[in-house]
């Protein structure tokens, strides 16, 4: 399966496989030669890297692979450097390709060092987790955390070609692929309900890695996250709606010490933002049960007993750097499919429906 992201001189395709074997005619199709280095983390290197890399070596230049330690932990400026230093060592020149090969946190490294080395070389995703083959990988943002705040150095940089082998997934601790279902589940939220109600449906069947559903899923989701990418590509509008579910979900995340995963957040978000909506008047409460009721069957958390609602509250306005008292969320409007950006600014409505995840 391929789809195209159009942005002009940047557009590129995603492929959509169950296997690494199309990568060299990928490769040509992109007109890629030279040098190539793939990147990825000491998880994925233990799983992935050898077909990949057996793969890639039909390539024609010369292939190397450097491996980072897994985690967030690695996510900054110091993995950078280091990257920086072995690719000087390899001598590359504008010609060379950087290839992504892992979840969320290699995509972002490796683009980020993609787009600053000589001002910008070859850029190529394979995504490995559920979220980075939903969501990261397509959009073209990339970045590294600072200081303590998560992905505040970065870059709008768009890669060569998207490579998702579905399989992959397979090797994804469970609670990681749970996750990742979150942003998935949101697409449909956001902007398809047939699509939404698919999910549902097929629990089973990718949890059981059922190829044709789970290529299907990729394919909706990721022209989902393609056509509110396309449409605004650096973020100024529109592609704010993707943050459904995650005003309230970041707050959780930091709140809770990043003790529970991000999509993880976003589950409890997306149903703190239904309960919004619910007492609104903008839905029927029925909906609330409904999306409830998918994200339990994913085995996603719906809610939080221990959940501080002052802090959480609180943190929502550090996060937004917002100064006053309004707040802007996307909420459903309706039915499922669609939503709206509304600024809120009653506490005690807010407040309600961060306290309701407490059962
Ligand atoms: P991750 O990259 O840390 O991967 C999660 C874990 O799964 C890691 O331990 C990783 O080693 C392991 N893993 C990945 N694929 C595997 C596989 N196939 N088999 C076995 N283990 C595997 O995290 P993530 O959830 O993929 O991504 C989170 C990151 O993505 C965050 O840093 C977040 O900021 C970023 N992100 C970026 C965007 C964007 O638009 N660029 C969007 C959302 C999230
Ligand atoms: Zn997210």
């Amino acid at each position: 399966i391929k789809l195209n992201i159009n942005l002009n001189e940047r557009s590129y395709p995603i492929y959509i496989t169950t296997d690494y074997s199309d990568l060299k005619s990928s490769l040509d199709n992109a007109k890629i030669n030279g040098k190539l280095v793939l990147i990825t983390d000491s998880n994925v290197d233990k799983y992935q890297s050898q077909q990949c890399m057996d793969s890639l070596r039909k390539f024609e230049g010369e292939v190397f692979k450097y491996v980072i330690p897994a985690g967030e932990k690695s996510k900054n400026l110091d993995t950078i450097r280091d990257i920086y230093q072995y690719l000087i060592s390899l001598k590359l020149d504008r010609n060379s390709t950087l290839v992504a090969l892992g979840g969320g946190v290699v995509g972002d490294i490796t683009g980020f060092a993609a787009a600053t080395f000589l001002r910008g070389i070859n850029f190529v995703q394979i995504p490995t987790s559920l979220l980075a083959q939903s969501d990261s990988s397509v959009g073209g943002k990339v970045g590294v955390d600072f200081n303590g705040s998560k992905n505040i150095i970065g870059a709008f940089y768009q890669p060569k070609f998207v490579y998702i082998n579905v399989n992959t997934l397979r090797t994804l601790p469970k609670r990681e692929l749970q996750a990742g279902l979150a942003e998935v589940v949101k697409h449909g939220i956001i902007q398809d309900a047939e699509f939404f109600d698919y999910i549902d449906y097929n629990v089973n069947k990718i949890f059981s890695f059922d190829e044709s559903v789970l290529q299907y899923i990729t394919k909706i989701n990721c022209s989902i996250k393609g056509s509110v990418v396309e449409k605004d590509e650096r973020e100024s509008g529109l592609r704010a709606n993707l943050n459904f579910g995650h005003t309230i979900g970041h707050a959780i995340e930091t709140v809770m010490n990043f003790e529970l995963l991000h999509g993880e957040c976003v589950s409890l978000g997306m149903v703190a933002a239904f309960r919004m909506a619910q007492y609104l008047e903008m839905i029927e409460s029925d909906l609330v049960d409904k999306v409830k009721n998918t994200l339990m069957k994913i085995g996603l958390p719906v809610k939080l007993e221990n959940i501080d609602v002052d802090k959480v509250y609180n943190q929502m306005f550090y996060d937004k750097k917002i100064k006053g008292n309004k707040l802007t969320f996307i909420l459903p409007r309706k039915k499922i499919g669609e939503v709206v950006q509304c600024t809120i600014d009653d506490e005690a409505l807010i407040k309600r429906a961060i306290a309701d995840l407490k059962e």
